[in-house]
């Protein structure tokens, strides 16, 4: 039994017409009593489903895949936190590795992104994770534990923040860590928090992400200080998302 409520988050990223509601309804439909009682669920889907999604969701959560820092104004194109909160959010992903790439998201962004989420009543998933570069040059928990400094508010509290740890590599490649390698990661991470926010530190959950996959879900969700997953191709289908969760 672990000490945090897992936690397993699917991020369909750019993905999902007004007809993947029916497959949203087959993984509210499986989360059933037994999974209900392991672990908490929820589905990010593109923001034009959130309404939708938030209207159809049993006990799933729902959430957004970032949002801007302000509450509202002259941004063309963004989302506010209040606006995904208003639409049924209960939660944010800011941070992603797609974001800070695609974007250039700073971690400084990122932590205001957090605030804001936070401004907004949602749980943020902030997303920390280094390249294929970084971590053959050996610098994969300096890079991750600087990007988890610079993109936590001070304020954070383990009720609205929850971590990622994404290796970019690791995305949408089929490519994971050793076992070895997450628990290394995460305990440097839970270190880092705990360095931050004293004992409160260890109730912030923290979720693998990368190529998680129902055939690797159960060896990878066992790893000490791994609270649950952020999945992101796998969570597209209502069986593979749910086999997912039936590992904890
Ligand atoms: C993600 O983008 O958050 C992710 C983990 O993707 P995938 O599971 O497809 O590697």
């Amino acid at each position: 039994m672990k000490m945090r409520r897992p936690l397993v988050a699917g991020n369909w990223k750019m993905n999902g017409l007004k007809a993947s509601l029916a497959e949203f309804g087959r993984i509210v439909e499986g989360y059933d009593a037994a999974l209900k009682d392991r672990a908490d669920l929820l589905v990010c889907p593109p923001a034009t489903l959130l309404a939708a999604f938030a209207g159809a969701r049993g006990d799933v959560g729902v959430g957004g895949q970032d949002c801007h820092a302000k509450p509202f104004g002259a941004h063309t194109g963004d989302i506010a936190a209040e606006m995904l909160a208003d639409a049924g959010a209960g939660a944010v992903i800011v941070g992603h590795s797609e974001r800070r790439q695609d974007h250039r998201e700073s971690n400084g962004q990122v932590r205001a992104k957090a605030e804001a989420a936070r401004r907004a009543g949602l749980v943020a998933i902030v997303c920390v994770g280094e390249t294929r570069a970084e971590r053959e040059a050996g610098q994969a928990l300096d890079i991750v534990r600087g990007q988890l400094e610079g993109s936590i508010p001070d304020g954070a509290t383990a009720g609205d923040l929850v971590v990622a740890y994404e290796p970019v590599w690791a995305i949408g490649t089929g490519l994971t860590p050793t076992n070895e390698d997450i628990a290394e990661m995460h305990t440097a991470l839970r270190a880092a928090l705990k360095a931050r926010f004293g004992e409160a530190g260890e109730g912030f959950r923290l979720l693998y992400g990368g190529s998680v996959k129902p055939d690797n879900a159960t060896e990878i969700l066992a790893v000490a200080d791994v609270d649950g997953a952020l999945v992101g191709g796998a969570s597209l289908k209502a069986e593979s998302f749910i086999a997912i969760a039936r590992a904890y």
